[in-house]
């Protein structure tokens, strides 16, 4: 149980307890797990990660409006904020804080005027139709780490691009917070878990199933040593034809670049963005 669980609504207060806990406590870690909310196992697992390495684990909920690029998706975002507080209070490992920004507080303006972006790579797989999220996602991180100065920060392989903006502009920047991956994780029947799942009916998780279905049957056959990306890009393709594909292909697993369909697929990033009716789900899997 985590009764001892301080809720942080405040930025200038998490800030002064931030300082005070490095003051105080100069041979600990903080450990830090930036979500939405709607908590599942995917997260969990990012908290459980940080305590193998942390002494002290603050979590944030704060929903970002300004990396949403589409007002219903927004709206829709599930968010239930007292089941998330109960879940986190029921954990065995201890979390010390949960900082709940509010949306006023974090942008005096009613938008953030500093954005950060990386033009190379917001722009492409989600950041093509979705413009402004990664800038949006950017931004917020950043400004969290300023505020939490935490020493680790652990974000999940599901969504690969945003972990591999965030490593960048932490390393480019020197911000002194150690990046770690945390591993994706998926429901026993295959699908990614993800706070939207639940916007899906029965039906629709059903048909949600062949992304990772695909995904792995990739995999084996890169395995299988079929490993040339036109091959496996057609199996990807092939498979996720019935379905309102946003992009699906074999990429860089660091510049996000789409292989060359001659290339061995040897350390590719398979990503793939689908829409099963109004949601918009992503899931990948490294070929290695
Ligand atoms: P979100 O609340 O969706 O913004 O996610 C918050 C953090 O949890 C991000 O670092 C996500 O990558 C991570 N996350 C979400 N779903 C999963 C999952 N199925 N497995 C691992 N990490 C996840």
């Amino acid at each position: 149980m985590n009764l001892s669980m301080k809720i942080i609504k405040n930025i200038t207060e998490m800030q002064n307890w931030s300082r005070h806990y490095r003051c105080e406590n100069p041979d600990q870690k903080i450990g830090f797990i930036p979500t939405m909310g709607f908590l599942h196992e995917g997260h969990l697992s990012l908290i459980k990660q940080a305590v193998e390495s942390c002494q002290c684990i603050v979590v944030s909920i704060f929903v970002n409006p300004f990396q949403f690029n589409n007002p219903d998706d927004l709206k829709n975002y599930p968010r239930n904020l007292e089941r998330d507080i109960l879940l986190l209070n029921g954990l065995d490992q201890k979390i010390d804080i949960l900082f709940i920004p509010d949306s006023d507080d974090v942008y005096k303006n009613g938008r953030p005027e500093l954005i950060m972006d990386y033009p190379d790579i917001t722009n492409k797989l989600c950041g093509k139709t979705r413009a402004g999220h990664f800038n949006g996602v950017l931004t917020i991180v950043h400004n969290l780490f300023m505020w939490i100065k935490p020493h680790v920060a652990i974000f999940g392989l599901k969504d690969y691009q945003q972990y591999l903006l965030i490593k960048k502009m932490t390393n480019d920047l020197h911000l002194d917070v150690e990046i770690k991956a945390g591993q994706l994780i998926r429901e026993n029947d295959g699908l990614a878990m993800s706070s939207r799942n639940s916007r899906l009916s029965s039906e629709e998780k059903n048909r949600a199933l062949i992304i990772s279905q695909t995904l792995f049957k990739v995999k084996n056959e890169f395995e299988s040593g079929n490993n040339k990306v036109l091959h496996l890009k057609n199996i990807l393709q092939n498979n996720l034809s019935h379905l309102e594909i946003d992009y699906a292909s074999l990429y860089h697993s660091e510049t996000l670049e789409e292989l060359n369909e001659q290339d061995n697929a040897s350390g590719a990033l398979v990503a793939v963005a689908v829409y099963i009716g109004k949601v918009r789900l992503i899931d990948n899997i490294l070929l290695n």
